[in-house]
């Protein structure tokens, strides 16, 4: 059956158009589709816009955080431990893991400890995660499975906070908190399908039709793709497009690549696909640990701009290496640089592979003009987030300054430029909602400079046509072309507002 969609507003630009469909595919859009056979059904001045594609996040791990306990609606730390209080009852197996601890909201900004757990149980391991995903607090149980005691000496990168005897209190910070967790039972392969599921379930609900899990193989690589096949087998309602740690692949213990594509065979008798995206590097950290790669100083003052400051993931050489293997395979290869530093060595190990235009930078957080001209014309693809700068404002501000912070995520001088920009949430460190990364693209949170604002249309835009094209999946996902699937969902409101342009 043919259908005619009439009276809606494309909402890539706001005109009016229509759009003939049949057996899940686009025939035509445009201002007037005509089709004598067709039902036609009005849309009533809404708008209409392809499915967004997020081009960069965290599927299974948003999955797994929805299966645990959320503390985000606490206001106090008796709600706190009414609710893990609670879990303990209800869910009395394995250990008790919540997420979104925010003690900086209440009670003076005073950290509960292990003792305030081991009031609740001192047998089971109970372990909270802080929602900045830099602390956590762990009672005893938690902190005799990962053989933390008195003596234990903190690790490189974080530290167990102690009481005055030496003991730690169960506060554990940075890497303290990665050591703790690295002790937590991997989940099993129904535990990941499940969540795997439940995530793909939370973003339909928001409109996004196809999304990139940035770092598949944390646990176990090839359970992983598996979880993702059988999830697609059992009714996961997007497209998933997997971006395999490089260690996985290529690493001392890697399966190579021939193996990867082995696994990638497509889920049997599922409308929705699971694709092999790329590998995945980290070159340098993140600002609001001070470990992101910039030149110059953290601080109020940039200081001298020829010295640098955070830490690199890999010495420049091992990094051009590492994506000279993953470019020589055929994959599309996506690396996180937040400084303006990493994102030098990223585009010259990207230019090394003589296919700039194939590969990815992730974040791209500080950009100078010459960088974006030199991102230009190498024409590496980019991918943003804007739902970091109302998230994580207060502490770019904090590490940078509010001139150099004000400045983060160039989106206007990267479009201008003519660079392929992507937008994507990175969820479950924010909540993930395109439309709230649309938002705050278009119209900056205050400290941010408005000029580099793009207008609604451009980020919706990011948020799907150019993320397909980011995605490997532009043929399919992103713009309602004719002959492509008909993906698409329609706004409440009649149209987005035009911030500016
Ligand atoms: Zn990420």
């Amino acid at each position: 059956m043919r259908k005619r969609l009439t009276d809606f507003r494309w909402g890539l630009d706001g005109s009016p158009q229509e759009m003939l469909i049949e057996d899940g595919r686009v025939l035509a859009r445009g201002p007037s589709v005509s089709a004598a056979d067709a039902q036609t059904e009005s849309l009533h001045g809404r708008t209409l816009l392809p499915k967004f594609v997020d081009a960069h996040c965290h599927i299974l791990p948003t999955g797994l955080d929805l299966q645990k306990l959320n503390l985000g609606s606490c206001g106090t730390h008796e709600a706190v431990l009414d609710a893990v209080r609670d879990r303990h009852a209800t869910h009395p197996d394995g250990w008790l893991l919540a997420v979104h601890y925010d003690q900086t909201r209440y009670d003076g900004g005073r950290h509960l400890t292990r003792a305030d757990l081991d009031a609740i149980s001192a047998e089971r391991p109970i372990l909270l995660r802080h929602v900045s995903g830099h602390s956590g607090i762990a009672n005893s149980a938690a902190l005799a499975v990962a053989g933390v005691g008195a003596e234990t000496l903190d690790p490189a990168g974080g530290s167990y906070r102690r009481d005055p005897s030496g003991a730690p209190d169960g506060v554990l910070l940075e890497n303290a908190l990665e050591r703790v967790s690295a002790v937590v039972p991997n989940p099993s392969l129904e535990e990941m399908v499940e969540a795997i599921l439940e995530a793909g379930a939370e973003m339909s609900d928001v409109g996004i039709g196809c999304a990139c899990d940035m770092m598949t193989g944390r646990y176990d690589l090839e359970l992983e793709i598996a979880a993702y096949r059988l999830a697609a087998e059992r009714g996961m309602p997007i497209h998933t497009r997997l971006y395999v740690q490089w260690s996985r692949v290529f690493g001392p213990r890697g399966i190579g690549p021939e193996k990867l594509r082995e696994l990638a065979v497509p889920p049997s008798g599922s409308s929705k696909s699971v694709g092999i995206g790329g590998i995945k590097i980290f070159s340098d950290g993140a600002i609001g640990s001070g470990t992101a790669a910039i030149y110059g100083s953290y601080g109020p003052e940039a200081g001298d701009r020829l010295r640098s400051s955070g830490q690199l993931i890999y010495s420049p050489e091992k990094l051009t290496e590492m994506v000279l293997r993953a470019d020589e395979a055929g994959f599309q290869v996506a690396t996180h640089a937040i400084g303006d530093y990493a994102a030098d060595l990223v585009m010259d190990a990207y230019e090394a592979t003589g296919s700039p235009s194939m590969h990815r930078i992730e974040h791209a957080m500080i950009l100078s003009d010459a960088q974006i001209e030199r991102l230009a014309n190498l024409d590496c693809i980019v991918t943003f987030q804007p739902e970091f700068l109302m998230r994580f404002g207060h502490s770019y501000r904090r590490q940078l300054g509010d001139e150099r912070a004000s400045r983060l995520k160039r989106t206007r001088s990267l479009l201008d430029a003519g660079i392929r920009l992507a937008f994507s949430s990175d969820r479950p460190i924010v909540s993930g909602d395109p439309m709230d990364g649309v938002r705050m693209a278009s119209d900056r949170p205050d400290g941010f400079d408005p000029a580099e604002n793009c207008t609604r249309f451009e980020a919706l835009l990011a948020y799907t046509k150019s993320a397909a094209l980011a995605s490997g999946v532009r043929e399919t996902m992103g713009s309602l072309e004719p002959g492509m699937p008909s993906d698409f969902h329609v706004l409440g409101s009649p149209i987005p507002e035009v911030i500016r342009g």
